[in-house]
């Protein structure tokens, strides 16, 4: 016969464990990690999809809070600059008002450039975190470090996503 006082015992010592590893999980502390910032720039490139544009998207996060958004104008705003990364910088430096983006993280859903790695250069932004790597156009590709030597570069969140949206809208156009 099981005596209460062990069943107390034994349920608070699962529920201190449940909890160690509850806490010990930073997905289920802390539900603004990469994924859940990667999937609000995913809105943005399915915004950029509505439009006919070519789907990427980004968002700036500061203090867990998106501070700023943008997805690929290039067809809309008739300029080759105009990529869903460089929307996204203005942005965030008219937010904050200043033109370093310190304390920042950019999260597109497509490896940057080398033009939006250069501006992301010169934001001296913390954190740049991917989705896709783009093998052609795609900053990496020039085989050194475009970015600043302060910015940490993340790839691979939610590759698959990122990267079917414009396999998707690729083979629609070719039709
Ligand atoms: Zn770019």
């Amino acid at each position: 016969m099981v005596e209460k006082s062990s069943i107390a015992i034994s349920s608070k010592h699962f529920l201190v464990s449940y909890l160690i590893s509850y806490y010990s999980c930073g997905m289920l502390l802390n539900p603004y990690n990469d994924e859940y910032f990667m999937k609000q720039a995913l809105i943005e490139a399915k915004n950029a999809l509505e439009e006919d544009e070519i789907p990427v998207g980004a968002v700036i996060v500061c203090k867990n809070q998106i501070i700023a958004r943008g997805h690929n104008l290039t067809e809309t705003l008739i300029d080759v600059t105009a990529h869903a990364e460089i929307q996204a910088i203005t942005a965030a430096s008219q937010y904050l008002g200043a033109k370093y983006l310190k304390g920042c993280t950019l999260y597109v859903t497509i490896e940057p450039c080398c033009m939006c790695a250069g501006a992301l250069f010169w934001s001296q932004i913390d954190k740049v975190v991917f989705g896709a790597r783009d093998e052609k156009r795609g900053a990496s590709s020039v085989g050194k470090s475009l970015y600043h030597p302060s910015t940490l570069v993340v790839n691979g969140i939610m590759e698959k996503e990122c990267s079917d949206l414009m396999k998707d809208f690729f083979v629609k156009k070719r039709r």
